[in-house]
């Protein structure tokens, strides 16, 4: 194994100049960000690849999640993609599972429990969902960076390259490297844009009419420019500067919580080989920082918890690397939690994770508990017209109301509305019966008209019941408007 020197490695001293022209003092290295210079450049990463157990874990679960990203809206369910959040029809698909807009109850569980499983996740495992799962971290480090790799080299020829003056060779190599970036780019953003329009008509509009699909056209301009700055430039700044779950994971990480660390008790005192003799008290650490080269962050984890570290366990595997060399155990570096670092016993259950998991419990199966019991139709009646109610001169008094019916079954539905009560009452709709395609909403407008006599105070409840050709049967209560002091008798 042989460390790759990186732009991390060079002291601060050579990127700061000395003597009289030095006009200003900086802080020692050790107190500098990771990703900035003595001089206050940025520094840029170039994390030397060690293909441990942890990274095949990760490279797995990357592959796994790149399937699903790029297949998912070609993969037909019930006629449409997997997954297409239509913004024409504002509905949303979902493994043939249609959602309205209307399902706000569902919209509202289905939130929450995104909310209480970042806080569980986070909570129990640290940053884990950043080094395994993070699009951030999946797309740069094993889709990004291998392709850099392939047309510079390793760390150590990408930062050469990086330092050498301009040439042919160095244009060629660059404009390669973003050109292929580019095509990257582009097929995320088209395959993004394609859950919100599906690949079809997305395909046939911008090859037959693409002046009509400027908004489409537009976001995927906006989305490759968008990855092509992130993953070409700005990369573990996303991370260390912008990103605010590595600020949340501060505040719910505790003493419990899985995380990468360095062994200090069994490392201590640190020593290169060479500085190695027979009788010198020297820990596990050789200091050749492999660990810190391996990096996305620059971190170098001997240093003790940092918010920079975002759980990649790439120092994990390259110490492990290490240790094997040197015929040492592996698992300098590894997972574990403050407590155990303390020599405690790690909790799985505490008070904290017990609550997060209940919540989370409660939430996923408050949403599954909606979506089974997700009816096939939904009805809303609201006021209709610009007065409460009207009297009529046979003394009656009609109140307008418009019914909106949402089908939310794969086929046409024919609905029927009848009035159930108060006795005398009668209603009109504009149209019966009202036929609604799937996954469409039809408004109608109706009068409900009912005797003076049966208003207490103004209102009285009325019952409708809507019916359709497919089983579907709801009662709908509704308050209608009337005039005052009406109760069994006269005005
Ligand atoms: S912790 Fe491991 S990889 Fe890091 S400097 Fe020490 S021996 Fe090298
Ligand atoms: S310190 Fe280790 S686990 Fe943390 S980001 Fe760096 S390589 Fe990944």
């Amino acid at each position: 194994m042989a460390p790759a020197v990186t732009e991390k490695e060079q002291p601060a001293a050579a990127a700061v100049p000395s003597g009289p022209e030095r006009v200003f003092n900086v802080a020692p290295e050790e107190d500098l960000l990771y990703s900035l210079s003595a001089d206050g450049k940025r520094k840029f990463m170039h994390p030397v690849v060690h293909r441990g157990r942890f990274w095949r874990i990760r490279r797995t679960v990357a592959y796994l999640l790149f399937f699903l990203f790029f297949a998912l809206p070609h993969i037909p369910v019930g006629g449409r993609p997997a997954v297409l959040i239509d913004l024409a029809t504002r509905n949303t698909h979902v493994f043939g599972a249609t959602f309205n807009p209307t399902d706000s109850l569902i919209l509202v569980a289905l939130g929450f429990g995104i909310i209480v499983t970042a806080f569980f996740v986070a909570s129990a495992f640290g940053r884990m969902w950043c080094g395994y799962a993070c699009p951030q971290t999946v797309y740069l480090e094993f889709l990004f960076r291998p392709i850099e790799a392939l047309l510079e080299g390793g760390p150590l020829n990408q930062r050469k390259l990086n330092a050498a003056p301009l040439s042919g060779r160095k244009v060629a190599i660059k404009l390669a490297k973003w050109s292929i970036w580019t095509v990257a780019a582009l097929l995320m953003a088209t395959t993004f844009v394609s859950y919100f329009t599906g690949w079809g008509p997305l395909l046939q509009g911008l090859g037959t009419d693409p002046l009509s699909w400027k908004g489409a056209l537009f976001t995927i301009a906006l989305v490759t420019g968008a990855i092509l700055f992130d993953f070409g430039w700005f990369r573990d700044q996303m991370c260390t500067i912008a990103c605010p779950y590595g600020r949340l994971q501060n505040v719910i990480a505790d003493q419990d919580t899985i995380l990468v660390a360095y062994d200090e008790k069994r490392g201590e005192p640190r020593m290169k080989v060479k500085d190695r003799v027979l009788g010198v008290l020297a820990g596990d650490c050789i200091a050749c920082r492999a660990c810190v080269n391996a990096c996305p962050t620059g971190t170098d984890i001997k240093r003790g918890l940092q918010p920079e570290c975002i759980g990649t366990a790439q120092c994990i595997d390259a110490c492990d690397e290490v240790m094997r060399g040197i015929g040492k155990p592996i698992g300098l570096i590894k997972y574990t939690s403050e407590r155990e670092q303390k020599g405690g016993v790690r909790r799985i259950w505490r008070p904290r994770s017990i609550a997060y998991l209940t919540l989370m419990t409660v939430a996923w199966a408050a949403l599954a508990v909606l979506i089974l019991t997700r009816g096939d139709a939904l009805v809303e009646i609201v006021r209709g017209g610009r007065e409460p109610y009207r009297l009529l001169p046979t003394g009656e008094v009609a109140n307008q109301q418009r019914v909106r019916i949402t089908n939310q079954l794969s086929e046409i539905q024919r609905f029927t509305i009848e009035v159930l009560s108060p006795p005398g009452a009668s209603l009109v709709v504009s149209q019966s019966p009202v036929v609604v395609e799937p996954d469409r909403l039809v408004t109608v407008n109706a009068v409900t008209t009912v005797p003076q006599s049966v208003f207490v105070d103004g209102q009285v409840p009325v019952r409708y019941l809507v019916r359709s050709d497919r089983g579907f049967q709801k009662e709908v209560q509704f308050l209608l408007l009337g005039p005052f002091g009406t109760a069994g008798g006269t005005p």
